[in-house]
């Protein structure tokens, strides 16, 4: 056991000891609050604190995990397990089933997950026959979650004028109605959406001050980490739950908040001193993660904010390298370039995989880093993006585990009824979902009472089907209450038949479908084992739950160690790796372009701070990189770098960066040393010169273009094929496949071909760089 307090500074120690009433730690990347957080409970306990009378929210099931490991260093692994440490929505779920008969739901309800929220959207517009194409299945589900997180319950939203005014204004007039339905239908099927776990458990504390005080008596002190980042439900079931005693301490960053446009509110953090007069505000102002020349890079992009509480950010660290920055032609050129990269420090300094991360602004991003760390062999793990779990031969079997557990489940009934094919078709299923609806109850009980009751006027040979199925389910339940997770999962992958019939499919895709399912039950058996080591409850339920709860930082397995890792800046919060490569800083990328968005300079102010959290992940080695020519949408697109590149004091970039990209590459290094060099002193504006305007972003565009003309030489991108294609030819594209070319037009070397490939996709294309063969 070591002497925690020696591992503080003098403030995060003061933090750390003042144990009793209100406390805000407010500070910078980097400078210990998650630390404080940890050795603050560490220390609660040594002072005899139960261990069950602390509550501590984090944002990720990792960041739980990581912070009871240390706590149990301090005070031993049969201490710490019983803290209640997780997510906002894991502790909540834990406490709804607890209290589930107060809310009228059962206490295995179902957790739907945004694919279920969407699914279920989709239907509901379609059974009030409204038009999907106004009716966006993703821009209704947002107006519904963005209510919920602000406790906007139906009937509140169908009665502000307010609200249904900018419904209209969206010209989708009917979204109070969905939301009704919505809310309607998950009851009807025993399920709970993500922001539900939140809004329920702040509507069973408001409507039962019984309940609250329980929970108020039983959690003596609450802390939540990342408190930037709450929305307003989660705001306020810290608040009430911290009302009794005020023992809470939040910490956060301003500077941090990157998640408004899910409903986080800044206020929270800036709020908490009129919450609490009594408070008391700890700033720490050392970074210890990074080198000097990464904290002050940092200090002065984030000084370009306007909206922030002031703040002295320090490091007495090495002052560390430079930043580099990449300039690279596209962006195949720049995964190529930011895997050799990795190769080269590799081969420099030594370090391991999981020392570097590679850092984007979205996930569509990440194919191309893939592509190219796979070339090299270096190894990567990827977070986010189309998860394991979301594939569809996992979501089908994960159904039948819902099911097993929750019958009630709609949407998981829909998936499986007829899967693997039993004959029982959309249409049955349309009027076994009407009779549910219409007799306010779920399909799962208009099935059971077949077949003496038949709501739906259903013939004898599909109630047959229809009841060989219902019995399967039975038997999976009556297994799952009997046996432990793997067990149960493993005879429903059997006995469903699924395991058999990916097995029979032999194509390449079948295979991988076969594997992942085995996959997923090797998972089911760890999931087991472990349970069994810890004695922790170890039955499907208990899989599912941990499951449905996952977020984009926790489907790290075993075999994830030691790789690179590949992620976008949200989920990069709250982690740090030795280097870390922010990439795609173009404009309309980094910052993005967000259509629609009523506030652009908060928007942009928005942006920036997730940039400031991308740069303060690295410890000793940063890296920047941008394409001047991109796909986007199919289209070849020339791009402007960040304005955040020009933003950066110059002081901490290394201007070299361009240069040895062309130094690299003789062919390039001929023709475009002077141009690339334009681009250089563009990108690169003097410290305190104004920033770029609109106009001299112009200029910068046209230097590109007038680079592109006159640059590089043809043979690097032109297919031989490039000169002689016509209208009516066939061509093969590499990424798009086959197509046929509709058009031709423009003067060498700009000429462009409107091509109509097989997969029904319309593109215009650049031949110069688009590589087309004809066939
Ligand atoms: P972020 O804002 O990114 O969440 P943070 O403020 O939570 O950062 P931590 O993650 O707690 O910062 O700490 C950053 C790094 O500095 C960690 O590696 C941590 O172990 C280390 N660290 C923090 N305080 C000290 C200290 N007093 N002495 C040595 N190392 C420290
Ligand atoms: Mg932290």
């Amino acid at each position: 056991m070591f002497d925690y307090l020696k591992e503080l500074n003098e403030s995060q120690r003061e933090a750390v000891l003042r144990t009793e009433g209100p406390a805000l730690v407010i500070a910078g990347a980097g400078s210990g609050k998650t630390r404080v957080l940890t050795y603050r409970i560490a220390n609660l306990l040594k002072q005899g604190a139960r261990p069950s009378s602390i509550l501590s929210l984090t944002f990720t099931n990792k960041a739980a995990r990581e912070m009871k490991e240390r706590i149990s260093a301090v005070v031993g692994e049969n201490t710490a397990r019983y803290l209640w440490m997780g997510t906002f929505h894991s502790i909540f779920a834990r406490i709804l089933r607890y209290e589930h008969e107060t809310l009228g739901y059962p206490s295995n309800f179902t957790i739907y997950d945004s694919a279920d929220s969407k699914s279920l959207i989709k239907t509901i517009i379609k059974s009030l026959q409204l038009d999907d194409k106004s009716y966006r299945p993703n821009v209704v589900a947002s107006r519904i979650s963005m209510a919920k997180n602000n406790l906007i319950t139906p009937s509140v939203y169908a009665n502000s004028a307010e609200i249904r005014n900018v419904d209209k204004n969206m010209r989708m007039p009917a979204i109070a109605t969905i939301y009704k339905e919505y809310a309607r239908r998950c009851f009807l099927s025993g399920a709970m959406d993500f922001d539900d776990l939140l809004l329920k458990t702040n509507l069973l504390f408001r409507d039962h001050p019984d309940v609250l005080q329980k929970y108020q008596e039983r959690f003596g002190y609450v802390m939540v980490d990342e408190y930037q980042d709450t929305n307003y439900s989660q705001y306020l079931i810290v608040k009430k739950l911290a009302a009794a005693h005020k023992n809470i301490c939040v910490v956060g960053d301003d500077a941090q908040s990157i998640y408004s446009f899910r409903g986080a509110r800044i206020e929270n953090i800036l709020n908490f001193k009129n919450d609490y007069p009594e408070h008391k505000v700890f700033k720490l102002e050392q970074n210890y993660r990074s080198t000097q020349t990464i904290v002050n890079a940092a200090n002065s992009i984030i000084a370009q904010n306007k909206k922030q509480i002031p703040k002295n950010v320090f490091s007495e660290k090495e002052v560390g390298k430079p930043i580099k920055i990449i300039s690279a032609l596209t962006d195949n050129e720049e995964g190529f370039l930011v895997a050799q990269e990795i190769a080269q420090t590799q081969l420099r300094d030594h370090y391991k995989y999981e020392d570097y991360a590679i850092l984007y602004r979205t996930n569509a991003q990440s194919r191309i880093f893939e592509e190219s760390l796979r070339k090299r062999n270096i190894p990567y793990k990827i977070y986010g993006g189309l998860s394991f779990y979301q594939r569809k031969e996992i979501k089908d079997l994960l159904s039948y585990f819902r099911m097993t557990i929750n019958p009630a489940d709609n949407e998981a009934l829909k998936r499986i009824i007829n899967y693997p094919a039993r004959g029982i078709g959309a249409t049955t299923l349309t009027k076994l979902e009407s009779a549910a609806i219409n007799n306010e109850t779920s399909i799962w009980n208009i099935v059971t009472v077949l077949p003496s009751v038949n709501y739906a006027n259903l013939n004898k040979g599909t109630v047959a089907k229809i009841l060989n199925f219902v019995d399967l389910i039975k038997r999976f339940h009556k297994l799952a209450e009997e046996s432990d997770a793997f067990v149960t999962a493993k005879t429903i992958a059997e006995q469903t038949g699924i395991l058999k019939e990916l097995y029979n499919d032999k194509s390449p895709e079948g295979l991988s479908r076969h594997e992942n399912i085995q996959e997923l039950l090797n998972g089911i058996q760890e999931f087991s084992i472990n349970a069994k080591e810890t004695g922790e409850p170890e039955k499907l339920e208990n899989y599912l739950e941990d499951v449905a709860l996952l977020t984009d930082q926790d489907n790290e397995k075993d075999e994830d160690k030691n790789k690179v890792t590949l992620m976008t800046v949200h989920s990069a919060k709250g982690l740090e790796f030795k280097n870390v490569f922010v990439v795609g800083l173009e404009e309309n990328l980094f910052p993005s372009q967000r259509q629609g968005e009523s506030n652009t300079q908060e928007a942009l102010e928005e942006e920036r701070r997730l940039f400031y959290v991308a740069l303060t992940r690295a410890e000793d080695n940063a890296c920047f990189s941008f394409a001047n020519q991109r796909y986007r949408w199919g289209n070849l697109d020339f791009c402007t770098p960040s304005r955040f590149l020009e933003e950066l004091d110059e002081r901490y970039l290394d201007s070299s960066g361009v240069e040895v990209l062309s130094r690299n590459s003789s062919r390039q290094h001929q023709s475009m040393s002077s141009a690339q060099k334009q681009v250089q002193q563009l990108t690169r504006r003097p410290a305190g010169s104004p920033i770029k305007t609109p106009d001299s972003q112009n200029i910068f565009n046209k230097k590109l273009v007038s680079l592109k003309e006159t640059g590089r030489t043809q043979d690097t991108f032109v297919g031989d094929d490039a000169s002689k294609i016509q209208s009516g030819m066939v061509v093969e594209h590499q990424r798009f496949g086959k197509g046929k070319v509709l058009q031709v037009e423009g003067v060498a070397p700009n000429i462009k071909a409107t091509v109509y490939f097989h997969s029904g996709a319309q593109k215009q294309l650049l031949l110069k760089f688009a590589k087309l063969k004809i066939i």
